[in-house]
């Protein structure tokens, strides 16, 4: 077995949340080893691309690349690439040595997981044939570019972020595509009727056939590869299956350490698991809700690039020693076409709406509790997402009765502590 040198921080996972980690550490000054480790054969890079600008091939492959070899090197952070760590020793201090599946052993001071989470996987018939894809990392998505140019009729199966961004950068390409989802409208956990059903009607019209409530029964091949989808008894062409139903946090290295799991690794609001001193950040956390007003005790997993960021600054200053709890507010963003969604905050629990705009392409839906705003969708409406955004980090308020005319702009009727204070 061979050892890498003693390194200070052992960061597992080296996507966003641990490429953030490892930066936001140097940017405050921390001068201890860093690894940043993954186990796929690739520099570490960013992921939003690869259901968009990549697989519409407006983009080069280097593109996605997170750092320069450089910025890795001058800040004293080694990349590790190609090794997965499949069982970790750990001491009560925080210290141990994680066994690669390679062999090699990584002894560290600390350690940090950011191990994300992996595609759900669908069991059918036919599920193994060639043809059937997922999309979650690059080896997906150079397998699925590579095979887009002979592809006629495609298949997808989940209509959430994934399934509507691939099938509307395949339509874009001139595929023929159906995609077919479980429940009854389309991105059904992150947004409200009113903008599942605009995404319908939008991508409907643009030629995307969609099939809601629907169940996928096999899929069925021809000669080798795949043939056909069967859904709710109806054949369905298909030269290519792309399923995106959603993902599982990576937990079974932390629960081999017997740190607190519970849909995800369960942190603090510093990022700190149940040893007090290993930290998660990112898609594999289960953090404390961070919205101002959330209710008390509330937990809640994100997999979204903005939490990543943001969990992995409260996570270096907690390794710093100089604690700070997240401040910000969780917003999500999807484009999907010509369409940008962007959400800002969280709706659950909302009792009220207010639709400001909905005039194809655009759309724009505030959520209320109480009175108070807690979020809203907003669809090629950019101003809206960001004066939503930017009240809820103040506590401001947006009167609902005056939200609703779409000629005022939501900055100029935002209610804030300060603005109270100057008029
Ligand atoms: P997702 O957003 O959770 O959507 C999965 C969808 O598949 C849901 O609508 C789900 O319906 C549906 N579904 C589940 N089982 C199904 C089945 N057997 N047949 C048909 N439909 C089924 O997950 P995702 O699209 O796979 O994306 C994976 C992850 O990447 C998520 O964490 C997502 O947030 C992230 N991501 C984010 C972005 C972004 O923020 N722009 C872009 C891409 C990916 P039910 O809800 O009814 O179960």
């Amino acid at each position: 077995m061979s050892e890498q040198a003693a390194t200070g921080l052992l960061i597992i996972g080296s996507s966003q949340a641990g490429v953030q980690l490892a930066a936001s550490l140097r940017a405050l000054g921390y001068d201890d080893q860093i690894t940043l480790l993954g186990d796929e054969n690739h520099r570490p890079y960013q992921r939003p691309a690869l259901s968009k600008e990549f697989l519409q091939d407006v983009i080069t492959k280097e593109s996605p690349i997170f750092r320069t070899q450089e910025y890795w090197d001058e800040h004293n952070i080694t990349v590790v690439k190609n090794e997965r760590i499949v069982r970790i020793d750990k001491d009560p201090d925080g210290s141990g040595v994680a066994h690669a599946r390679s062999g090699m052993q990584f002894p560290f001071r600390r350690l940090a997981l950011t191990v994300g989470a992996r595609a759900r996987h669908l069991q059918l018939p036919g599920i193994d044939l060639p043809g059937v894809l997922y999309l979650r990392n690059a080896d997906d998505a150079l397998e699925l570019k590579a095979r887009v140019p002979a592809v006629r009729n495609v298949v997808v199966i989940g209509g959430g972020f994934i399934g509507l961004e691939a099938a509307a950068s395949l339509r874009k390409l001139g595929k023929d595509v159906t995609l077919v989802e479980a429940g009854q409208r389309l991105i059904g956990r992150a947004v409200g009727p009113e903008t599942s059903q605009f995404l319908y009607n939008h991508h409907t019209a643009a030629g995307i056939r969609i099939l809601l409530d629907a169940t996928v029964q096999s899929i069925v091949a021809s000669g080798d590869a795949v043939g056909a989808v069967t859904v709710n008894g109806e054949q369905i062409p298909a030269d290519l299956v792309l399923i995106g139903v959603g993902v599982l946090p990576n937990t079974e290295l932390a629960q081999n350490l017997g740190l607190a799991c519970d849909n995800g690794i369960v942190v603090d609001a510093h990022a700190l698991c149940s040893d007090g001193v290993t930290v998660a950040v990112g898609d594999c956390a289960n953090l404390p809700n961070p919205v101002p007003g959330a209710p008390a005790g509330d937990r809640v997993r994100f997999e979204s690039v903005n939490n990543a960021i943001e969990q992995a600054k409260v996570a270096a200053y907690a390794i710093t020693g100089n604690p700070e709890e997240y401040a910000g507010i969780p917003w999500f963003w999807s484009n999907q076409g010509e369409l940008k969604l962007q959400i800002a905050g969280l709706s659950t629990g909302y009792d009220q709406t207010v639709i400001r705009i909905d005039d194809d392409p655009k759309l724009s839906v505030l959520y209320y509790r109480e009175g108070r705003i807690i979020a809203a969708d907003c669809i090629n409406v950019p101003l809206d997402f960001m004066a939503v955004k930017a009240a809820l980090a103040k506590g401001g308020a947006i009167p609902a009765d005056l939200a609703a005319d779409p000629a005022v702009p939501l900055k100029k009727i935002t209610v804030t502590a300060d603005s109270a204070e100057s008029s």
